[in-house]
C-alpha cells in the first residue's frame, strides 16, 4: 500500500513515496515560489511507478485546518508573501486526483512519533519543534488536538525578567512570546551568532532552556502529556536536554507528574512520516 507525503517548510519541501519509516523513499525540494515549488512536487509523484492511494501534507502555517471552511488546505497568515492565502492542497489533488490529508508540520510530526517513533507505546504526547520558529502538536487520548484552528503554541507567553534578558524578542506579532525569545532567529539576534556557533558553556544554552522549561511546564499543567518530544534545529544542541529536564522538575516542583522530556526517534523524518499517517487516515475515510 504506498502513500505520498509532503512536508512543506518554510526552506524545504520533503516529498516521500512510501508506508512507513522503513519503506520511504524521500526527496528534498527548495521552498522557493509557490509555482516553482508546487510544480517539483506534482513532477515526483507523477514519476512514482506505483500508483498512490492518498498524500498527506504537514504544512509550515499557520494553515486552515477547518474541513467546512472553503479555505481548508491553505496557508493563511505566514509571513512569506508568496506563500501568504496559497491554496496548498488544490493544485495538488487536481493534478494528482487523490485524496489529501491536510494538517500543520508539527501535528504532522507528532503524528510520525506516535505511529513509529517516541511515543508509540502511550496515548498523550506532545511534540515541540525549536528553530527557526517554534510550533506545538499533541496527541490527548490518542487524538490530534485541534480547536477553532490549531493551537499555535510556540505563541504563548511566558515570564520574561528584563533585567536578565533585555533582548525585546523577534516575533512580529509578539514581540516576547516564546518563539520570540526562544526561536532559532531570537538566539542569534540576541547573541549576535547563530545558535550552532554557540559553545555548550555559552550562557545562551542556559536561558534558553529556562525559557523552553517555563513553556514546558505550562503545557503540562495544561495538556498533561505524558512525553514531551523535542525537535528541531536548536535541539540537536543536546546538552539542553538535561537542564531542561531538571528545571522542568523545579518547576513544576512536585506538584503533578513529570512528564519524560525525550528527542523524536524518527529525528529529521518526523514530519514526512507523520504526512504518510495523514495519508492513511484520509484513505481510510474515503473508503
Ligand atoms: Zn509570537
Amino acid at each position: 500500500m504506498t502513500y505520498g507525503a509532503v512536508e512543506a517548510g518554510g526552506t524545504k519541501f520533503i516529498c516521500g513515496i512510501g508506508s512507513g519509516p522503513d519503506d520511504l523513499r524521500a526527496i528534498q525540494i527548495p521552498t522557493e515560489s509557490p509555482a516553482v515549488t508546487i510544480r517539483a512536487v506534482i513532477e515526483f509523484f507523477r514519476a512514482s511507478q506505483e500508483p498512490l492511494l492518498a498524500i498527506g501534507i504537514g504544512s509550515f502555517g499557520p494553515v486552515c485546518t477547518d474541513p467546512h471552511s472553503p479555505l481548508w488546505g491553505h496557508i493563511t497568515t505566514t509571513p512569506k508573501t508568496d506563500w501568504r492565502n496559497f491554496d496548498l492542497v488544490g493544485p495538488i489533488r487536481t493534478a494528482l486526483g487523490v485524496p489529501i490529508g491536510f494538517d500543520t508540520d508539527v501535528n504532522a510530526a507528532v503524528l510520525g512519533e506516535a505511529r513509529w517513533g517516541a511515543a508509540r507505546d502511550i496515548e498523550s504526547c506532545l511534540y515541540l519543534t525549536i528553530g527557526t520558529g517554534i510550533g506545538g502538536g499533541a496527541i490527548s487520548s490518542g487524538r490530534i488536538v485541534h480547536g477553532m484552528s490549531h493551537p499555535e503554541m510556540g505563541h504563548i507567553r511566558i515570564p520574561h525578567d528584563h533585567a536578565e534578558d533585555p533582548f525585546p524578542g523577534s516575533c512580529p506579532y509578539h514581540g516576547d512570546c516564546l518563539e520570540g525569545l526562544a526561536a532559532g532567529p531570537a538566539i542569534e539576534t540576541r547573541w549576535g551568532k547563530p545558535a550552532e556557533e554557540l559553545p555548550p558553556g555559552h550562557p545562551a544554552w542556559e536561558l534558553e532552556a529556562h525559557y523552553l522549561a517555563l513553556a514546558i511546564a505550562n503545557f503540562s499543567c495544561t495538556l498533561s502529556s505524558e512525553r514531551v518530544i523535542l525537535g528541531g534545529g536548536v535541539m540537536r544542541h543536546t546538552q539542553l536536554f538535561p537542564r531542561i529536564r531538571e528545571e522542568v522538575a523545579s518547576l513544576i516542583g512536585g506538584y503533578i507528574a513529570i512528564p519524560q522530556i525525550v528527542p523524536p526517534t524518527l529525528g529529521d523524518r518526523a514530519g514526512v512520516c507523520g504526512a504518510l499517517v495523514l495519508a492513511q487516515a484520509i484513505k481510510s475515510k474515503c473508503d
